[in-house]
């Protein structure tokens, strides 16, 4: 779970997340919203969780007390423990005005060094408490003049940041909670040994840890504007952990990283993926992107547990980082990540904050989104007043005024959108569809561009009738429709178990009677798979389905459609327990030769193509996948393109 790390030296000037090379716009006053401008106001399809009337499983947790505020990198920082006065504030007041309860919260408490342990070095450790007793120490381990200086009890601050993402991960776990969000939690920079970007301990990769430990497997999604490098890095060679991190791009942003062909390697390549934003992209590019990839990814991964992290540097407004993000997309970001934890996690999520130093007109906003989600409450769309009173005075002592009257934003922040915005936007969903490539296997690509079945939440209401009801183990358990299609009858198979029986072809009557094997095909709930190829089946692409059965149940499938001209392979895939006897071969060649006469094909098999529970080695992999394809009389070549460019080990291949 841990990886070396380098100290590196650097002279102390205060840089502050300095942008390379980007040009930085002034922080922008917030754009007054007339009224009668309000049929004007953006906003996207919400997402059906946080309906009134729905109430969580257990009450959510906020994770705040007196140790949160004592985080503090001195006057003048940019990461001010000022921004909880506003931040806390609003969440109670939107709580209140939203006809949510009381609020259950968490203290922080320091984490013990043993459980720092989990990813820092003993002697990083020991350099933080040396500052925290002497603060004036020459710079060291990341720590000094600049991002992350030293100050008085740092140790025990950062150890509390921790501790709270700890302890809520523990209170999810216990199943006191589905959901807990810790606003001071998200330092995400943070490495092993050295500190960086504002962060001392790395409370979210501490909190993902926790739930490794407990041998469930993690999706970490990060919607900072900086790259969340401290997370990718420690959980790099762990394949139960999935990091997503969208940001600006790394050529323009610290902390320089989080480039698309940052992959992951080993059993763990293909769990990590990045989408690095130009400067200037907005919310539609940004909230596209974010759309166009997490639901697949989370639906392919089959997390046990979602942590996040809400950093609100990405908004247009925020003086360090050059997006132009709205709160209204950074509510639907947070809505989803929500709608992914019911649906593909059992419920269990983790929200923390971030960046975001704006900390009177953005950060209070996006917190409260994010907390209105787990709390299933509908965001209110005018900021109550008394909040606005309670904080305008200090607001305008800071330069953050006025404050903003409303929730969500006016559209694209109020700025018009010009011809490098466009662009940008562009840029961001075609980083999105390469990275779509290389994390999503086709056969789930394919279901949603030919609308089988779709992995997106917001779209897909059938998935909903069990939320707020006990879900029980609810990663391995699909909530959506059934799993039967009305008007098929479903003849038996019948096979003594252990014999199998290879299928040439499947219909649809035929494939509603079978059982579908864990991990035999993506994604990764086998009733949502079941589905998947169900519709698959019943639609007009001449989708072909050859299966491996015993007992009922499939143990091995092959999926192959001609949408257009040629024949595609969309997945093959054999359950664990009956790999490595030459059946993947047999039911390949049996699905190629099949009695359809000869057709075109194509295959092309990136590191999405691959076992999300049990991976192989991605060169195991890569030699298996060839072998395949060649048995079954392709020709196989390397990818070019992007697709080659990002992941060298991705394979094209052509039949006939
Ligand atoms: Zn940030
Ligand atoms: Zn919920």
């Amino acid at each position: 779970m841990r990886m070396t790390s380098r100290t590196r030296t650097r002279s102390g000037t205060p840089r502050w997340y300095s942008t390379r090379g980007a040009r930085r716009s002034p922080p922008r006053s917030p754009p007054r919203l007339p009224g009668f401008a309000l049929g004007r106001r953006y906003r996207p399809a919400r997402c059906p969780s946080p309906r009134a009337g729905i109430v969580p499983r257990v009450e959510p947790i906020l994770v705040f007390g007196p140790w949160s505020e004592r985080y503090d990198l001195g006057p003048g920082h940019p990461l001010t423990p000022r921004r909880f006065g506003p931040g806390i504030d609003l969440i109670r007041a939107v709580t209140a005005a939203a006809g949510g309860g009381p609020i259950r919260e968490l203290p922080p408490e320091p984490a013990p060094d043993t459980e720092l342990r989990w990813v820092h070095d003993a002697g990083y450790i020991e350099v933080v408490r040396r500052f925290s007793d002497q603060p004036f120490g020459s710079w060291e381990a990341g720590i000094g003049p600049g991002d992350t200086p030293a100050f008085p009890g740092m140790h025990d601050a950062s150890a509390a940041v921790a501790g709270g993402s700890i302890r809520a991960m523990a209170a999810i776990l216990r199943g006191d909670t589905d959901h807990a969000v810790h606003p001071g939690g998200g330092l995400h920079h943070a490495m092993p040994g050295r500190a960086s970007g504002f962060c001392v301990y790395d409370d979210p990769a501490l909190a993902i840890a926790k739930a490794r430990l407990a041998g469930l497997r993690v999706l970490y999604v990060d919607l900072d504007v900086h790259h969340g490098d401290g997370v990718q890095a420690i959980h790099l060679d762990d394949p139960g952990v999935l990091t997503l991190s969208i940001h600006q791009s790394g050529r323009t942003l610290f902390p320089g990283t989080g480039f698309v062909g940052e992959l992951g390697a080993g059993t763990a390549a293909g769990t990590v993926f990045n989408l690095p934003m130009e400067p200037g992209t907005g919310e539609r590019g940004w909230l596209g992107a974010l759309r166009t990839v997490l639901p697949e990814v989370a639906a392919t991964f089959g997390p046990d547990v979602v942590v996040s992290q809400h950093g609100a540097d990405a908004h247009a407004w925020d003086p360090l980082a050059n997006l132009r993000v709205t709160t209204t997309a950074m509510g639907a970001a947070a809505r989803l990540v929500h709608a992914i934890a019911h649906r593909w996690a059992g419920g269990r999520w983790l929200a923390t904050g971030g960046g975001g130093y704006d900390a009177y007109r953005v950060v209070p906003r996006a917190w409260a989104h994010a907390w209105l989600a787990a709390a299933h409450l509908e965001p209110p769309s005018r900021l109550p007043a008394a909040w606005r009173e309670r904080w305008a005075g200090e607001a305008e002592r800071y330069g953050q005024a006025p404050l903003p009257e409303w929730l969500d934003d006016e559209a694209n922040a109020g700025l018009r959108p010009d011809g490098s915005q466009d662009a940008a936007d562009r840029r961001a969903i075609e980083t999105a569809a390469l990275v779509r490539e290389l994390a999503v296997p086709a056969l789930v690509r394919a279901a949603g561009d030919l609308g089988w079945w779709r992995a997106s939440v917001e779209l897909d209401a059938g998935g909903w009738s069990g939320l707020g009801a006990p879900v029980g183990d609810g990663s391995r358990v699909a909530t959506g429709t059934g799993d039967t299609a009305p008007g098929i009858a479903a003849p038996g198979i019948t096979a003594p178990d252990g014999v199998i029986e290879v299928l040439d072809t499947v219909d649809a009557a035929t494939w509603v009677g079978l059982d579908l094997a864990s991990q035999v095909i993506a994604p990764a709930s086998p009733a949502g798979a079941q589905q998947l190829v169900l519709a698959a089946l019943t639609s007009p692409h001449a989708v072909r389905v050859s299966a491996a059965v015993a007992g009922g149940t499939v143990v091995g499938l092959v999926v192959s459609a001609a949408p257009g001209g040629r024949r595609l392979l969309l997945g093959l895939g054999v359950a664990p327990d009956r790999r490595r006897r030459g059946l993947a071969g047999e039911l390949l060649r049996r699905h190629v030769d099949g009695p359809h006469g000869v057709e075109p094909w194509d295959a092309a098999v990136t590191l999405a193509e691959r076992d999300a529970v049990e991976p192989l080695a991605r060169d195991t992999r890569g030699a298996i996948a060839r072998r395949l394809l060649e048995g079954a009389g392709f020709e196989v070549g390397r990818a070019g393109g992007p697709v080659g460019d990002a992941d060298p080990g991705a394979l094209v291949a052509h039949r006939g």
